[in-house]
């Protein structure tokens, strides 16, 4: 299997004190691999980093056989990675149709009066997003709340959209940080079954989440960091019997 993302010696503190530490993994294409390791290893960081958010003090990213180093974020989506954020971020007056128009391919930077009153672009794109948001809408089953005030929506459904928005830009591979984090056991099934979904329709993911029941039904491989590093990779069972990581999630007693 091919390396769809490679991170290499990936640094990056903040002010004088280090949250990655050296950083290194390779992710295949095609797979949904877990990213999994204590509060404060730097999980969170390493998708800023890898997205674009922040850029790293040294080290290398690349996707798809390309340098993306400290690229600012919209570059990195354009090239088909985008990451998610634990709470959906944006504009709550907007409805989920509309939130979701404003995330379609091939509108970098392009401000909100700009997105929505797009009558210079052409009908036809705009047709074709619209037909976009609404298959997306579908398959998350928003499609009842199309017309909702973003505010309106339940914790879960602000998370469905979050992913929504992601795909409307058509990617290869996405990020996701804690995607069901706060959400009742119903729709935390919901999400993980949406999640599957995905991967089987050839989108690669990267799947932050603290909960280990997740992860072993997930994700294969699962990788894990510790105190800004990698410590290591592997099948579910063969990292949870690793006793470098058990140690991690003690807090190293020892
Ligand atoms: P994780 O997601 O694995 O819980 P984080 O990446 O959130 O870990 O945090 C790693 C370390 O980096 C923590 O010590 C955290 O306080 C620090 N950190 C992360 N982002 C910032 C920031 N924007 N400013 C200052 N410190 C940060
Ligand atoms: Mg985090």
């Amino acid at each position: 299997m091919s390396a769809l993302l490679t991170v290499r010696g990936v640094t990056r503190s903040f002010y004088g004190v280090s949250a990655l530490s050296g950083v290194d993994f390779e992710i295949g294409e095609g797979t949904l691999t877990g990213l999994i390791g204590p509060n404060g290893a730097g999980k969170s960081t390493l998708f800023n980093v890898v997205s674009g958010l922040f850029p790293p003090d040294g080290g290398r990213v690349s996707f798809a056989g390309e340098d993306i180093t400290g690229r600012p974020p919209k570059r990195v989506v354009e090239r088909g990675l985008v990451r998610t954020f634990q709470l959906a971020r944006g504009f709550p007056k907007l409805s989920v149709f509309q939130h979701l128009m404003l995330y379609g391919p091939h509108q970098p930077g392009e401000h909100l009066w700009a997105a929505l009153s797009r009558a210079a672009t052409g009908r036809k794109r705009e047709e074709e997003l619209a037909e976009r948001a609404f298959g997306i809408a579908r398959r998350l089953k928003l499609d009842h709340v199309i017309d909702n005030a973003v505010t309106h929506l339940s914790g879960g459904q602000k998370k469905l959209l979050e992913i929504g928005r992601a795909l409307m830009s058509e990617p290869r591979m996405i990020l996701l940080d804690e995607p069901m984090a706060g959400v009742n056991p119903t729709l935390t099934g919901e999400i993980a079954a949406h999640l599957a979904d995905l991967h089987r329709s050839g989108i690669t993911i990267c799947l932050i989440e603290h909960d280990m029941a997740l992860i072993r039904q997930l994700c294969d491989p699962v990788i894990v960091m510790a105190e800004g590093r990698t410590l290591t990779e592997g099948t579910f069972a063969e990292v949870a019997a690793d006793t470098r990581v058990q140690e991690a999630y003690l807090g190293r007693r020892h």
